[in-house]
């Protein structure tokens, strides 16, 4: 993936291969009617249709649930918790309704991704959602995620939306993470009350500066739960996962049509790539937990870039779970550290086998591979 060069924000947009687009409950529900604002809704639909007609992945954070089904139910804003909860099951159904019927007019097909935090914080079920990511992606379906609002609590809640989405950003390697607000970006003093406040376009960094600015004068330019704090917190995840961050205002229609068409925005660039950061995470900061011994067939396969295939593997030891970090060994000695595609038991199974037979020597369909070249960091 090529690093975003340029500090233009519609230019970041223009290079993104893989975006998140975050949208907050502010503007996908009309205050006055506590309806959907179908026609914004519409128009965000027509921006994401063109961003996959020019060949990038789009993957939605969508708010909304919990302000939908609270007016559904006629509870008022200082409900119980547990009635939050119940307003988001009602709410969260009629969020995908009008998704599906909105991105049915562009013949899209939108698939409903419910996380809790805890599907991006342990490592077996964050390659699970990630898996079911990948795959709504290559079917062409446009990922509409939420928190699962029903049955996270506040002590194992995301809690807003922009740390979600950071976090979906970061599991799916997108390279671009749009948080849609109700202010074009980050100023140096709160643009409403100081007509010196000046508008920051682009920020290399997250500098200590920057966070600081955040928590003063643009701490309250949010509305939600998230206010500018916590939008930039969320670019700080996205950065360390090589994704960059555009702030923008989403309160005009087609938003990054406006964007496109010189609508101010701040650029949040992260160094390197998705890929880079993903590597370095593996390599720096796992510890292995066991060992694939593989052939010389598999340690040639293996420079050229390939996958680890099963049938490669001649040993394997130690004991390992779906997803830890195993160290490869070939003939000549150590070739790198991976995610281990399959537990050390499946791993014996299939060792030196054909991923034809897999299904019937582990009795259920799973990867091709034992561990696949993005999760592989080999040893220069
Ligand atoms: N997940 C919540 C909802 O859909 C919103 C949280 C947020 O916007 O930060 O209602």
């Amino acid at each position: 993936m090529p690093e975003i060069a340029g500090q233009d924000a519609s230019h970041a947009l223009a290079a993104a291969r893989r975006v998140v687009v975050k949208i907050g409950s502010s503007l996908l529900v009309d205050t006055a009617s506590g309806a959907v604002d179908a026609a914004w809704l519409d128009s965000m639909a027509g921006d994401i249709a063109r961003l996959r007609a020019a060949g990038k992945s789009v993957i939605i954070v969508s708010s909304g649930a919990v302000a939908l089904g609270r007016r559904r139910l006629g509870l008022s804003a200082g409900a119980r918790l547990d009635e939050k909860q119940a307003a988001a099951a009602v709410g969260q159904s009629m969020l995908m309704q009008a998704w599906s019927a909105t991105f049915a007019a562009h013949g899209i097909v939108a698939g409903q991704v419910l996380l809790t935090r805890e599907d991006t914080e342990r490592r077996r079920r964050w390659l699970n959602a990630r898996a079911t990511v990948e795959a709504l992606l290559t079917l062409g379906v446009a990922p509409v995620v939420n928190e699962n609002d029903t049955v996270a609590t506040e002590e194992i809640r995301y809690g807003d939306n922009d740390r979600l989405a950071a976090r979906t950003a970061q599991l799916a390697r997108a390279d671009l993470l749009v948080l849609l607000s109700d202010v074009d970006g980050l100023y140096t003093a709160d643009p409403r009350r100081d007509p010196d406040a000046r508008h920051i376009p682009y920020l290399a960094d997250l500098t200590p500066e920057a966070l600081a600015s955040a928590e003063g004068p643009n701490a309250s330019t949010g509305v939600g739960s998230g206010g500018m704090v916590t939008k930039l917190m969320a670019a700080r995840i996205a950065r360390s996962a090589g994704c960059s961050t555009l702030i923008l205002s989403g309160v005009p229609r087609a938003p990054l049509t406006a964007l496109e068409q010189g609508a101010r925005a701040t650029l949040i660039a992260a160094p390197g790539t998705p890929m880079t950061a993903y590597k370095q995470w593996i390599a720096g900061s796992l510890e292995p937990a066991g060992v694939l011994v593989v052939d010389d067939g598999a340690a040639v396969a293996l420079a050229r870039g390939n996958s680890l295939l099963a049938s490669g593997v001649s040993e394997v030891q130690g004991g390992f779970d779906a997803g830890d970090c195993v160290r490869v060994v070939g003939p000549s000695g150590p070739l790198g550290v991976g995610l281990a595609a399959y537990a050390a038991a499946d791993c014996r199974r299939i060792q030196g086998r054909n991923s034809r037979e897999f299904e019937a020597l582990l009795g259920w369909k799973g990867p091709g591979v034992a561990i696949h070249r993005d999760d592989l960091v080999l040893i220069p």
